[in-house]
């Protein structure tokens, strides 16, 4: 039910309440809707953009299964056009704060929500470079997927920046489908897990340790990376198709720290794997909970979190002794 009008004692004016809450609208936030609202809760998708999530940035997507090749913008207009038949989407509803209380409180840059359960799936950023060139490319050579975009680089030239799992799986994924790829870590030890550094090695994947990328160069497509090396302030020009950026995510946890989650060191909300967070009637899905970064896991969290939401609304454990 919504009611509209209604002042808070802080003054913010009360645009609804529901029985469920989901902030951000990307692919596990809008899986979470259909699913919530298909179980009969009230519930509304709060997205201080627009629907679709990172998504929207990827130029094609090849690993969603039925659909062998799409624009990550067009899948997503799809998915926000599905749940749109069961739950309203409230884009630029950019959430400040979440009290918690009897209620949960949303505070947003219109007005007030208040709900007894909110689904986080505010999604994370890839950690950017921050290099020149970085930004000019992104889409025309320089990639923060190997899963989504390494099939266009068969066969050719590319580097996989980062030391972590993300870089060497990468990797690995990049060699496996044909592309001549080296890695290059700003360290002289990898903190990627040993099996996968063991699978590296295996491959006679060459890694570039202690060296760092200055300059992306390219004006329609990637043509070079600009290298450092930090040992011996050696400069290097290193003739490059792709930069695929593994240099680990950023997740928006900004309000699942406000509501005082649990959470990784990473800032990623900790669940239990019925999307549980460590507050009650409080889920996280998609990114914000760290995981496979993929948009069908990002899909099955929504659903995951949405059907526990509905069960414990309806049965609530929490209360058992
Ligand atoms: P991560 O473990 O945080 O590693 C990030 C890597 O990027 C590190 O090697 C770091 O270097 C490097 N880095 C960070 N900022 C950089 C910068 N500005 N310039 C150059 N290098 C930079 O991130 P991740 O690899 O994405 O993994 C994230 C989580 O997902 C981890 O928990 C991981 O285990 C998990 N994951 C698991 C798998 C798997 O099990 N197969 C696959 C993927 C991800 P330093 O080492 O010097 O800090």
């Amino acid at each position: 039910m919504t009611i509209e009008g209604i002042e808070s004692d802080q003054g913010e004016t009360l645009l609804g309440e529901f029985d469920v809450i989901i902030i951000g609208a990307g692919p596990a936030g809008l899986s979470a809707g259909i699913y919530a609202s298909r179980a009969g809760l009230d519930c509304v998708v709060l997205e201080k953009g627009v629907a679709g999530g990172q998504v929207l940035t990827s130029p094609n997507i090849e690993n969603y299964p039925g659909f062998p090749e799409i624009q990550g913008m067009k899948l997503m207009e799809l998915m926000a056009e599905h749940a749109r038949r069961y739950v309203e989407i409230k884009e630029g509803e950019e959430v400040l704060r979440v009290r918690s209380g009897d209620k949960f409180e949303v505070i947003t840059v219109s007005g007030r929500y208040t709900s007894r359960a909110l689904i986080l799936a505010t999604g994370a950023q890839h950690r950017r470079l921050e290099v020149p060139g970085e930004d000019g490319m992104t889409g025309k050579g320089v990639s923060y997927c190997a899963t989504c975009d390494g099939f266009f680089y068969k066969g050719k030239k590319v580097v996989v920046v980062g030391g972590g799992n993300t870089a060497l799986t990468d990797a690995l994924h990049l060699n496996s489908i044909g592309c001549e790829v080296s890695i290059i870590h700003r360290r002289n030890a990898l903190r990627a897990d040993r099996h996968l550094q063991e699978s590296v090695a295996k491959r006679k994947i060459p890694i570039m340790y202690d060296a760092v990328i200055d300059e992306i160069v390219g004006t329609d497509s990637v043509v070079s990376v600009k290298l450092r090396h930090l040992k011996t302030g050696v400069h290097e020009t290193m003739p490059v198709d792709g930069v695929f950026v593994a240099v680990g995510e950023v997740p928006a946890s900004q309000i699942a720290s406000e509501l005082g989650l649990d959470m990784d060191p990473g800032g990623f909300v900790i669940t239990d794997k019925s999307y549980r967070t460590s507050v009650p009637f409080v889920y996280g899905c998609g990114d914000v909970a760290g995981g496979i970064r993929q948009i069908v896991a990002a899909v099955h969290g929504g659903a995951a979190a949405a059907l526990s939401c509905f069960e414990d609304l309806m049965n609530p454990y929490y209360k058992r002794s």
